[in-house]
């Protein structure tokens, strides 16, 4: 194979994969080194035993917290990266996200780029991604160009019913904004099939608009994109006064190779992607690739989120749940002027999920119980931001030994958001004393693990000295090296954080474009 390449992007998942897909009409060569495979189509993508309880789609990876302890972090490792696993879910962040906001914890900072900088950038992404949802339901909703490119996903009657409560009480709910291929008036020919098995499980019919779906693959059939698996870079190397990336030194299928690129682009997540340029030291940088400003690893952020189940006497036989939001506390309540957070469904609890989460305490309980305590809950995911701190940080040892240290903040709104969902079961007539705290998207007890919506660690800005990364996601220091998942993320808001990453790589990629041409 020919090792050198107008672009490599290092990373296959929502900002890698996208930028690729959005380079590969150019006719530059383009190739993605991605450390995982294919995620194998088997009928286990949809079994919650195999999912939850086996960890089939998890990395053996161990990590570190920061009194040494090793855990298990729940990154997946395949082509389209996190996104095969994710909800979904598809937000834009609030206009306010991207200014210096005041939190009960301390200051979210702002953003080097306002929110109309990307909205056109979330446009496009929501076109790629065919994101379902309706624009105005939302009162928080920041400004569009135009209405989503799907309709929302309809609500089953039990989530219906919830919503219609919630909305005769005084809030404002708002169907949640979803990336499925679902075509609601046409069900014999949609390619989502509204299965029970969607969020935090890959997706059998790949109906789920995930990066290797809506990304990868398309940008696969222009000739110029080639797609190495298997291949995990090691190391950046640059010339010799530090001022350009050279070469990648990767393991490929067990063999070591080096790649030249005219552009690297580093797209690993952004607890991998910290650690690759942090491994990257040389004379010229010595604290690490990028990181004279020391900033590299720092400030990681994941969200205070929490998923909670409501048990109800009503079953809930609902298959896709993850179709209402609610942001009425987003930027704060009533007696609280910080910000909150952001309700939303999370996929439909099934009986195996609770052996995954707790081994023990579920070991005697048959099955049919747990079965049937499933079949009565209705499902929230709640997530309040967590504060940038530049202590909360992933550090590596020469081998390579990844440690995340973090210590939670801004825990006193997660609190509240928490008692404020309790607050408003019971005005709707739900039992609030049968809210049950869950472990989804972790299988395991250990917080640190669920690093699903990890961010931050590269953070962009103007000045080189806070930053690692300029406006355009290029390192400072180097003039080709460029970085473009969710490590650029300056402050991670309360939505989730694909859609802004998503969008970003492709803000990124016409600053490549123009470069390039
Ligand atoms: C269960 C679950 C549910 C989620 N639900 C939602 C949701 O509903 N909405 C939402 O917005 N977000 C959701 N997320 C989060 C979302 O998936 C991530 O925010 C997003 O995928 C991050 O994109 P990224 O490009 O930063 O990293 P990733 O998508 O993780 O991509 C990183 C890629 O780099 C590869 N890689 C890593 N290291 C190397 C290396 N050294 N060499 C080569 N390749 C490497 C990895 O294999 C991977 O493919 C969810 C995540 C999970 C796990
Ligand atoms: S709900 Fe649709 S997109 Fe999600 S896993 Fe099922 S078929 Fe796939």
């Amino acid at each position: 194979m020919d090792k050198q390449f107008d672009v490599i992007i290092i990373g296959s998942g929502a900002g890698g994969g996208t930028l690729a897909r959005h380079l590969a009409p150019s006719g530059k060569s383009i190739l993605i080194l991605e450390r995982g495979d294919w995620l194998k189509r088997e009928a286990l993508n949809w079994s919650p035993a195999a999912v939850f309880q086996q960890n089939r789609y998890i990395a053996p990876d161990t990590w570190y917290d920061k009194s040494g302890q090793p855990f298990q972090p729940q990154v997946h490792y395949f082509v389209g990266g996190a996104t095969k696993m994710y909800g979904a879910a598809l937000y834009r962040l609030r206009e306010k996200d991207f200014e210096e906001v005041r939190h009960y914890d301390g200051i979210s900072p702002a953003w080097p780029i306002r929110y109309e900088d990307l909205e056109p950038y979330y446009a496009k992404a929501e076109d790629m991604y065919f994101v379902h949802g309706l624009r105005g339901a939302d009162p928080t909703e920041p400004p569009a160009s135009g209405p989503y490119p799907c309709p929302p996903v309809s609500s089953e009657p039990r989530i219906q019913q919830l919503f219609d409560d919630l909305a005769a009480a005084g809030y404002h709910p708002f169907p949640a904004p979803s990336a499925v291929m679902m075509d609601e008036q046409n069900m014999a020919y949609s390619r989502c099939i509204r299965c029970q098995t969607c969020d935090g499980f890959p997706c059998l019919v790949h109906a789920k608009s995930d990066a290797e779906v809506c990304a990868v693959r398309p940008a696969l059939e222009f000739p110029n994109v080639t797609l190495l698996r298997h291949a995990h870079a090691l190391k950046l190397e640059t010339n010799a006064n530090g001022t350009s990336v050279t070469s990648i030194e990767a393991e490929v299928g067990g063999e070591r190779e080096t790649f030249r690129g005219d552009i690297v682009v580093v797209s690993c997540g952004a607890a991998n992607s910290a650690k690759l340029l942090l491994m990257s030291a040389n004379d010229k940088h010595p604290k690490g690739l990028a990181n004279g400003s020391d900033q590299v690893g720092r400030n990681y952020m994941f969200h205070n989120s929490q998923a909670v189940l409501a048990l109800s006497r009503e079953p809930n036989p609902t298959f896709f749940q993850k179709t209402l939001a609610l942001n009425d506390f987003y930027f704060g309540m009533e007696g609280f002027d910080y910000p909150v957070g952001n309700i939303q469904m999370i996929g439909k609890t099934l009986g195996p999920m609770f052996r995954g989460e707790k081994p023990l305490l579920t070991a005697l309980v048959p099955t049919r119980l747990l079965d049937d305590v499933a079949y009565h809950s209705v499902d929230f995911w709640l997530t309040t931001e967590d504060i940038p701190d530049p202590e909360n940080r992933v550090t590596v040892d020469e081998a390579g030994k990844l440690t995340l240290s973090y210590t939670p903040n801004n825990q006193v709104p997660t609190r509240k958001l928490y008692d404020k969902l309790k607050s408003m079961l019971g005005q709707i007539g739900m039992r609030p004393d049968y809210l049950i705290p869950r472990d989804i998207y972790m299988q395991t007890e250990i917080p640190l693990a669920g690093c699903a919506h990890q961010a931050g660690t590269c953070r962009f800005g103007q000045d080189p000295k806070t930053s690692v990364l300029d406006v355009n996601c290029k390192a400072h220091e180097l003039d080709n090296l460029y970085v473009v998942d969710t490590s650029f993320f300056v402050s991670i808001g309360a939505v989730n954080p694909s859609l802004t990453a998503i969008a970003n790589a492709m803000r990124v990629g016409d600053h490549l474009l123009e470069r390039m041409s």
